[in-house]
């Protein structure tokens, strides 16, 4: 179960925002994940952070990106070194 306020976003998510970029691109890619999202414009490849609750308001659809290009074999499951107490 996840909860359904927090959207899980991830790097290569596809996004597509409410209002169109300037440039007339509405299609965005995640780049970057922190207490910012980052997001490059598929059309004009600017990029610019966006709070994550901003986005939230602004997005209008999300598609998981596929990551295949990048760290080979996709490892399922939490890596088992993890220390909790820190
Ligand atoms: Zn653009």
């Amino acid at each position: 179960m996840r909860p359904a306020r927090l959207t899980p976003f991830q790097p290569g998510d596809r996004i597509t925002l409410k209002k169109p970029h300037p440039c007339g691109g509405r299609e965005w890619t995640v780049y970057r994940i922190g207490a910012d999202i980052g997001l490059k414009c598929l059309t004009c490849g600017r990029r610019f952070l966006l709070a994550r609750r901003e986005l939230e308001r602004r997005m209008k659809s999300r598609e998981p990106g596929t990551v295949e290009e990048g760290n080979g074999p996709a490892a399922e499951g939490p890596p088992p070194a993890n220390p909790e107490s820190r």
